[in-house]
């Protein structure tokens, strides 16, 4: 059995065991950097959804891929002379942070489908970082409604870089906190996007039903 196989298996089993309630929890491989021979071996292990950050890399392997019940999810940066090509090859965004990317988003998604759509929070207050700050999603999430061709599902947060447990149980905590609380005026959400390779377990324990799996699925990136 090839090691990218072994490696999806090993991190469904885990999954399965972990998860305390019903619902099933998804899981992304974040194939950035990952050559269209590795992506495919995760097809053939039965892996449907794909995290890509770099837009120009990301269509040239959906479009040599070419595979329909692939779900590519867009998680990177965005920068608004993207926005076409995001809205015409992805069925989701889960790296929305600004009012205007959506907008665009949005008008380019004409015709098409609604495009899902994950929010990414900063909780860990670090400039560096994309995202809404948790004091300004609720109105950020309201804003967006004036966009028909967007479905709001969820958020999506990378945590602190730390090797903390502690701290980062804290953040994941606040962003299950704010998980629910956005859900109680949107019921359509439905997705909360955290936890990644060291992390995933613990980000399930609070509450997470999609971790993004980037180099637990296929080696250290290069
Ligand atoms: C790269 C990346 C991941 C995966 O990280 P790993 O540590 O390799 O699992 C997850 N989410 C986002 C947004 C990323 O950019």
């Amino acid at each position: 059995m090839s090691k990218i196989k072994k490696n999806i298996l090993n991190i469904k089993n885990q999954l399965l065991n972990k998860s305390n309630n019903i619902d099933e929890i998804k899981l992304m491989a974040v194939s950035k950097s990952q050559s269209v021979d590795n992506i495919c071996e995760a097809y053939n292990a039965g892996q449907r959804i794909f995290g890509e950050n770099y837009l120009q890399e990301a269509i040239k392997k959906i479009q040599t891929i070419n595979q329909q019940d692939i779900e590519w999810h867009f998680i990177g940066p965005i920068q608004s002379n993207k926005c076409k090509l995001i809205a015409e090859n992805f069925s989701w965004v889960q790296s929305i942070d600004r009012i205007k990317i959506a907008a665009r988003i949005n008008e380019h998604r004409n015709g098409m489908s609604p495009i899902n759509i994950c929010v990414q929070v900063n909780i860990s207050d670090e400039v560096s970082k994309g995202g809404v700050h948790p004091d300004n999603l609720r109105s950020f999430i309201d804003e967006m409604n004036a966009f028909n061709n967007l479905k709001i599902r969820g958020i999506m947060s990378i945590p602190s870089n730390t090797l903390s447990t502690e701290k980062l149980a804290e953040e994941f905590i606040m962003l299950d906190k704010l998980y629910k609380e956005i859900k109680i005026s949107h019921p359509i959400i439905d997705t909360l996007s955290m936890g990644m390779s060291n992390d995933f377990l613990l980000a399930v324990k609070y509450g997470s039903n999609l971790v993004r799996i980037g180099s637990g699925i296929f080696g250290l990136r290069k």
